[in-house]
C-alpha cells in the first residue's frame, strides 16, 4: 500500500519476479507520495527534486522507462552569518587552514570506510553510530567537513547535528560530499525537468501496475486468521479485499491507525519521530539571483522555523500579472507547535534580511518528514527488531521509516526486501 517510491518499487519488483495479483492502494488522487510535481499557478517540485550520481535505482528506472533527466545547472552557495555568499570550497577555505582541511578530509574518508555498512543496513549497529552527529564528528575529528555540509543536511530536512544520531547522516553523507584528489567535492546532481518533473518517473513506473487511486487503506486485519492468511484489507472503510501478503509503505507512526498491530509493532512504531518540513513557493521582489542558497546561520536548533535553503524556481508558468517577479522555493524545518503565521513570519524575515520582499505565496506544502528514532532506541536495537518483523503475519514494511528519507534509499530498500523475501516465479 502507498504509491510513493517505495510502494511502487515494491510492486514493480514483484511484477518483474512474475507476481500477477499485486494491487497498490493509494489514498491520494496521484502517485508519487513525497515526489510531487505541482502544476497550477506555477510549476514546481513540492517534494523531492535532486538526484545524486549514486542513485542507481532511480537512474536505472529512468533509463529503463525512457524518462528524461538533466544535469542540475543551478549554482549553489552557502550564505554565512554575515550575509556573504560562498562557493562550496571557498566556504571551507575562509574558515580553516590547509592543514586542518587535509586532516579533516583524511579522517572523514576513514570514517566513511569504517562505517560503510550503515549504507546498506542499520542492523548490528556500531555503538558510535548511536551518538548524536556532533559528538561523532568530535570523536572522529572531521569538524570542517561536517561544517561544510551542515546547511545541506538541514536544507534537505534532516535537521540538527545536536539531535540526530550519526547513523542517519553517515548513511547519506557520502552522496553529498566526497573526497577528491586534493579537495572535497559536492557531486553534480541531476533533475527531472519541469513541466513533467520527478513525478513523471513514478507515473511511468505505475503505468503498467494495478494502482488504485483515492483508495485509502483504513483497516488491515490479520489477527483472527490462522497463520495470518489471508489478510483482509479494507479500502475507504467499505470495500474488503483478501490478500496473502501486505507490504506497508505508510509512515510507521500511522500504521496503528489501520493495522491490528501486535504489542511489538505498537511499541516500535510509537518510538518513531518526524520533522515538520515546509516548502513554500513564492514570488519575491528585490531579489534577482538564479541560484540556490543554503543558510549556514540557520542550521542550528535555535534557528528552527527559519529558511534552511531556497532555490530560484527557474522554470515556471505563473498566471497572475504581478509575476514578472522571480519565483523562489524555500524550505523550512518547523517546530510542531509553530503556527502558520510564525512560519510565514520566519520566511518574511529571512527574505527581508537578504534585501527582498515576499510579494505573494503561490503554493505551500507541509510534510511530516524524516522518520527516525533517538540515540537510546537506536542503541537498543530498534532496527534489528524492525527487521525481525519482516514477513511476520504476512506483513512487510518498506519506506523512509525503515531506510531513510531519500527517494533512492526508499526505492532501494523496497527492491531489496522483495528480492529477499519473495521467490522468483519466473524460474
Ligand atoms: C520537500 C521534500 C524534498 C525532498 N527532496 C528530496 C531530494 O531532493 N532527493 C531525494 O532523494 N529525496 C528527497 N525527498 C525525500 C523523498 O521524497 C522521500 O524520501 C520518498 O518520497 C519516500 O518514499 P516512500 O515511498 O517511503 O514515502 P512517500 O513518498 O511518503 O509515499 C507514501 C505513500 O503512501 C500513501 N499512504 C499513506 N497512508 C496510506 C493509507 N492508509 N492508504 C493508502 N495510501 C497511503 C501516501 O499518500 C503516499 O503516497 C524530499 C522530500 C520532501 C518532502
Amino acid at each position: 500500500m502507498g504509491a510513493g517510491p517505495s510502494g511502487l518499487m515494491s510492486a514493480h519488483t514483484l511484477a518483474r519476479l512474475g507476481y500477477r495479483n499485486v494491487t497498490v492502494f493509494e489514498r491520494n488522487d496521484r502517485v508519487g507520495g513525497k515526489v510531487h510535481t505541482f502544476d497550477g499557478v506555477v510549476q514546481a517540485e513540492l517534494g523531492a527534486l535532486l538526484i545524486f550520481p549514486d542513485y542507481e535505482v532511480v537512474l536505472g528506472l529512468a533509463d529503463e522507462l525512457g524518462v528524461p533527466y538533466l544535469p542540475d545547472s543551478q549554482r549553489k552557495y552557502i550564505l554565512d552569518e554575515n550575509g556573504a555568499l560562498w562557493e562550496f570550497q571557498d566556504f571551507l577555505r575562509q574558515r580553516y587552514d590547509a592543514e586542518e582541511i587535509a586532516v579533516a578530509m583524511d579522517n572523514y574518508a576513514k570514517a566513511l570506510e569504517t562505517f560503510a555498512s550503515v549504507g546498506a543496513s542499520y542492523t548490528d549497529l556500531h555503538p558510535d553510530l548511536t551518538l548524536t552527529f556532533d559528538a561523532f564528528v568530535d570523536k572522529y575529528d572531521f569538524e570542517p567537513v561536517a561544517r561544510l555540509i551542515r546547511s545541506r543536511m538541514v536544507g534537505f530536512g534532516f535537521a540538527y547535528y545536536e539531535q540526530v544520531p550519526a547513523a542517519y547522516y553517515m548513511k547519506i553523507i557520502g552522496s553529498l560530499v566526497q573526497v577528491g584528489e586534493s579537495e572535497l567535492e559536492a557531486p553534480p546532481t541531476v533533475i527531472f525537468p519541469l513541466p513533467k518533473g520527478f513525478q513523471a518517473l513514478w507515473e511511468a513506473v505505475a503505468d503498467p501496475l494495478d494502482v488504485r487511486l483515492n483508495a485509502e487503506v483504513t483497516k488491515i486485519s490479520r489477527a483472527a486468521l490462522p497463520g495470518g492468511r489471508p489478510i483482509t484489507v479494507t479500502i475507504n472503510g467499505q470495500q474488503e479485499l483478501r490478500f496473502d501478503r501486505v507490504i506497508i509503505s505508510a509512515p510507521l507512526p500511522s500504521v496503528a491507525d489501520f493495522l491490528d498491530v501486535t504489542d511489538e509493532e505498537r511499541d516500535l512504531f510509537e518510538r518513531v519521530r518526524s520533522n515538520r518540513f515546509f516548502v513554500t513557493v513564492f514570488a519575491v521582489l528585490g531579489l534577482t539571483n538564479r541560484d540556490a542558497w543554503f543558510f549556514d546561520a540557520n542550521s542550528s536548533p535555535d534557528r528552527i522555523n527559519h529558511v534552511a535553503v531556497w532555490t530560484a524556481t527557474s522554470q515556471r508558468r505563473v498566471v497572475s500579472p504581478n509575476f514578472a517577479a522571480p519565483v523562489f522555493t524555500a524550505y523550512q524545518v518547523a517546530e510542531w507547535q509553530a503556527t502558520d503565521a510564525e512560519v510565514a513570519e520566519a520566511l518574511r524575515s529571512d527574505v527581508s534580511a537578504a534585501g527582498g520582499v515576499v510579494a505573494e505565496v503561490l503554493v505551500q506544502a507541509e510534510w511530516p518528514y524524516f522518520p527516525h528514532v533517538g540515540s537510546d532506541d537506536l542503541a537498543a536495537g530498534f532496527y534489528d527488531r524492525v527487521e525481525a518483523l519482516q514477513g511476520q503475519l504476512g506483513t512487510y514494511y518498506v519506506g523512509s521509516g525503515v531506510s531513510i528519507e531519500t527517494v533512492e534509499h526508499a526505492a532501494r530498500y523496497a527492491r531489496d526486501l522483495v528480492m529477499t523475501h519473495f521467490p522468483d516465479r519466473n524460474r
